[in-house]
């Protein structure tokens, strides 16, 4: 373990479910779960946890009843927005809408887009696929070249949206958001961050870094599936169709004219996620709460000590975009010579109780760019890894290339 790691790494970071989990090993026996995969869906706050607990027994529809539950129902709904929107800085002029993930918030947006979408073939899946006219550039082997790319290809021709990550899925790196909502208003188009990645290791300030549209999900984000938001300025988002037709969605009926809401009401329709989004809201003002720069100092001490000890093993490759990214989230992706990635990931688990992620990642093209297009391993971390996680890893990757499994 390096001197690096202080004491205060050696703990979790937050109380989060999950941490004393027993899992049976192959060889018999069962440990403590080791958990590597936050990047995937990261286990429920304590506070998030309390929260639900708490508004169960409230259970009821929003908005049309006038019950007591409905109301306290209603309440918790509408401060669930409130608290998201103050957690992200979102000014008076950006409307939080509640979807289902960062999946369903980035479809939501490109129903709203007039005009074309330029985009990174670096991207998730979620944010190459639903744009209907998007223009994709490479991206090249430093951040700053490909900051250069995207500013040809934005004054090469006008686009509507810039939509980038704010940090990737598979390795982590975090791109420079204020700077590329910049570049995107001297272009004339607005900037979409998905988040889904970004926010649960960074603040972001829409107001301070410029940011048009954000997009991230719950279950990254410590709360549980199903809940997510797109937070973004409204006037795309008033004049778009509505995300889904139905109550709630409506200001008048007529069987011959229908007048949609604005929104976030007019993207809203159906009975709401009320316990997803109060669990959200949670997750986000748990977090307000944190000492942020301790938070991201934790991970990156951890990040490091991963980084340094795979690194020391033969045959095993770290995945990187850019030599160039200054910042980074705690997520390292690898391949180990010799072994298929499901082969890593199926031994980490049965032989000690470890828990990462092996596959591409919903990122084809990027896995394509970096040579794995046949997969790799990801080990993502949060909240509430510890150094005991770390080098429990590591040792049972030393064992793996070894031979002394
Ligand atoms: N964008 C990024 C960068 C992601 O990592 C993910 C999920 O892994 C998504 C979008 C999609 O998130 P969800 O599955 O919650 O819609």
């Amino acid at each position: 373990m390096t001197a690096a790691l202080t004491a205060t790494c050696i703990a979790p970071f937050a109380p989060v479910s999950g941490r004393d989990l027993q899992v049976p090993l192959v060889q018999g026996g069962s440990c403590t779960y080791a958990n590597f995969d936050y990047a995937a869906s990261a286990p429920a706050l304590a506070t998030v946890t309390d929260r639900i607990a708490e508004l169960l027994p409230f259970y009821a529809s929003v908005h049309r009843g006038a019950g007591y539950a409905s109301r306290i129902s209603t309440a918790s709904y509408e401060d669930a927005r409130a608290s998201v929107s103050r957690f992200v800085g979102a000014d008076r002029d950006q409307v939080v809408v509640f979807t289902r993930n960062t999946t369903d918030s980035l479809n939501l947006l490109a129903t709203a887009v007039p005009g074309d979408v330029v985009v990174l073939d670096v991207e998730h899946h979620a944010n190459l696929l639903p744009w209907k006219s998007s223009r994709v550039v490479e991206a090249a082997d430093t951040v700053t070249e490909t900051v250069r790319r995207l500013a040809a290809e934005l004054t090469r021709a006008p686009a509507a949206l810039l939509a980038v990550t704010g940090a990737s899925n598979v390795t982590g790196e975090v791109l420079p958001i204020a700077e590329l909502a910049e570049l995107a208003h001297s272009c004339g188009a607005r900037i979409l961050v998905d988040g889904a990645q970004l926010v649960p290791h960074r603040r972001v300030d829409l107001a301070a870094s410029g940011v048009d549209y954000l997009a991230f999900s719950g279950h990254k984000l410590y709360a549980p599936f199903g809940a997510g938001v797109l937070v973004g300025r409204r006037d795309w988002l008033d004049t778009a169709e509505p995300y889904l037709a139905g109550g709630g969605a409506v200001r008048e009926v007529a069987l011959d004219r229908t007048e949609w809401a604005c929104a976030p009401a007019r993207h809203e329709a159906g009975s709401p996620n009320v316990l997803g989004a109060a669990a959200l809201a949670a997750a986000c003002d748990t977090l307000a709460g944190f000492d942020t720069d301790a938070a991201a100092r934790h991970e990156e001490e951890l990040c490091s000590r991963l980084v340094e000890g795979l690194r020391d093993i033969d045959g095993v490759e770290l995945l990187r975009l850019w030599d160039d990214s200054s910042d980074c989230v705690g997520i390292v992706t690898f391949t180990v010579d010799g072994f298929e990635p499901g082969e890593v990931a199926a031994y980490l688990s049965a032989e000690h109780g470890i828990g990462v992620r092996d596959g591409r990642f919903c990122a084809h093209p990027l896995l394509a760019r970096v040579g794995r297009s046949g997969g790799a391993v990801r080990a993502s971390l949060g909240l509430g890894s510890s150094s005991d996680d770390v080098e429990r890893l590591i040792s049972a990757l030393r064992y793996l290339v070894a031979g002394e499994r």
